[in-house]
């Protein structure tokens, strides 16, 4: 895949850059090196600092990388602007929060006794520098969520960016450069995938996460399991929402169009599957369809837009081979199934599709099974929970999963029956830096955000103090 940016919004090729040769990848892999080696010893104060000059300068910087986003990736301008504005909120939750996450632990003093030791603790250290592999989708976000943990965990990173957003990873290096990080610290390799075995299996990279599909992460994450080393995975979802008869179904409605269509339908947390008791069906059906037609399709750089275009040829193509092999097989289509009609000539070249609803889905249907990266929601009629929970769990995915309901039994039931990483009761999947997020089966392993997060690239040192060992803390003596 050619490293370019290409606007998905009228097809045309704006810039190409060169891939990056072996001698600049050793050089940057050295430049890392040599950060690391200073860098793991500072402080949190000044980590902190440094992150909190990233943020003020993201903020600066909000309405250019808003723009820049867009014309690589084509998300609304407004869901751009928004983006960036959160990763700046991160970064300082991060600078706030880093130094209480990773505090020392201490074992009970009766346990301590049991070992031996006069004293013993845990302590969280820094792995080293960390190959981030990452998506277009939310191009400064999937980058902010890992990094800023951890930077802040002092480890340095080496970000291998999407091919589509070279400006976006341009900008991040220069965003960390202009905050003062020193030489080495953040480091953007304009690479393509190709070039990942090696610089994995580099000594100097310590470890990786991979935000990206099934296929990226099977192959980052067996190139690391041959090198022994450590990876987070964040892959594709098919986000079951479930609609059950207690809930208010206006409201869950409404919030299933954006729950489908965010990011024009292209995130691994958006809600694809929608799973409707049988009491609540026509109403839920007719809303939502309703909603998902009413839907503004076309220029990402126009606030009116609601649905931009799919960031890439082969995405939409993807996409419209499974609706039609939906249709082909007896699916209807409530709305939409086909690319939308009546967009501005300029936008003639552009890789829209049009927000779209099928129901009667059979799970002989690809798209029963595979994650539709789009704009394309799939309707399903249950009679009871333990069929709509059956149901959500029959699926290679376990991202995430959103339930409707007001009945304190069925909400139990969820918590304790849905096999995904998150249940978001009366709303939808939206990550935030305090609570984890990440996924079980075949959306990944290993968490991001809050604590979990910033521990994932850290090694948790065991400190024994026997008899005479000086320096032990008082706390467990
Ligand atoms: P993708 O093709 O897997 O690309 C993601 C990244 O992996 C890119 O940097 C890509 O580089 C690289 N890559 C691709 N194949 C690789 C390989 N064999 N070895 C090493 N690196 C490789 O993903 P996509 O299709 O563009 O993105 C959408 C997918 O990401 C969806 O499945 C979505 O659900 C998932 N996603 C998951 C999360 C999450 O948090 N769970 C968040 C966002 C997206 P090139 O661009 O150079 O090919």
């Amino acid at each position: 895949m050619p490293i370019a940016t290409v606007n998905p919004a009228n097809g045309e090729t704006l810039r190409t850059f060169e891939a990056l040769g072996p001698a600049e990848i050793e050089q940057r892999l050295a430049a890392a090196e040599t950060a690391f080696r200073h860098y793991r010893t500072t402080g949190f104060d000044e980590r902190a600092r440094l992150l909190g000059l990233a943020a003020d300068l993201l903020d600066e910087d909000r309405r250019d990388i808003a723009r820049t986003m867009t014309t690589e990736m084509g998300k609304p301008l407004a869901a751009a602007r928004a983006e960036a504005a959160k990763c700046a909120r991160a970064m300082r939750w991060y600078a706030a929060h880093a130094e209480e996450l990773l505090a020392d632990e201490y074992p009970a003093p009766a346990d301590v006794a049991d070992s031996g030791a006069l004293a013993a603790r845990v302590h969280y250290r820094p792995l080293g520098a960390v190959l981030a592999v990452m998506p277009w989708n939310f191009p400064l976000w999937q980058v902010v969520r890992f990094a800023a943990p951890a930077l802040m965990a002092g480890n340095v990173a080496l970000l291998k960016h999407a091919s589509n957003v070279p400006q976006t990873a341009l900008y991040l290096e220069g965003l960390f450069r202009r905050a003062g990080y020193p030489t080495g610290c953040f480091q953007t390799l304009l690479v393509g995938s190709g070039a990942v075995e090696a610089i994995l299996r580099d000594p100097r990279v310590a470890a990786a996460t991979l935000t990206g599909s099934e296929p990226a992460g099977r192959s980052v994450a067996s190139i690391a399991g041959d090198e022994v080393k450590h990876t987070v995975l964040e892959l594709g979802g098919s986000d079951p929402y479930l609609v059950l008869p207690s809930a208010d179904v206006a409201r869950a409605a409404r919030t299933a169009v954006t729950a489908r269509v965010q990011n024009n339908g292209q995130s691994c947390i958006a809600a694809k599957r929608f799973i409707v008791h049988t009491q609540v069906y026509e109403e839920f059906a007719e809303r939502f369809t309703v909603g998902m037609r009413d839907l503004t399709v076309g220029d990402p750089m126009k606030d009116s837009t609601d649905v931009g275009p799919l960031s890439g040829e082969r995405g939409r193509a993807d996409l419209e081979e499974l609706v039609d092999d939906a249709v082909r097989q007896g699916a209807s289509v409530l709305c939409g199934g086909s690319r939308p009609e009546g967009l501005d000539p300029e936008l003639a070249n552009g890789w829209f599709y049009a927000p779209t609803v099928l129901a009667g889905i059979t799970p002989a249907m690809r798209i029963h099974r595979e994650e539709a990266f789009g704009p394309v929601a799939t309707l399903y009629r249950v009679e009871s929970l333990e069929e709509a929970v059956a149901l959500a769990n029959d699926s290679p995915f376990g991202l995430s999963s959103n339930v409707w309901t007001r009945d304190a039994d069925e909400t139990r039931r969820c918590v304790r029956d849905l096999e995904a990483g998150g249940v978001f009761f009366n709303g939808m999947t939206a990550s935030h830096p305090a609570l984890p997020f990440g996924g079980v089966k075949r959306s990944g392993y290993g968490r991001e955000l809050a604590g979990h997060g910033i521990r994932e690239f850290c090694n948790a040192t065991t400190v024994w103090y026997g008899p005479e060992a000086a320096d032990a803390p008082a706390r467990t003596i």
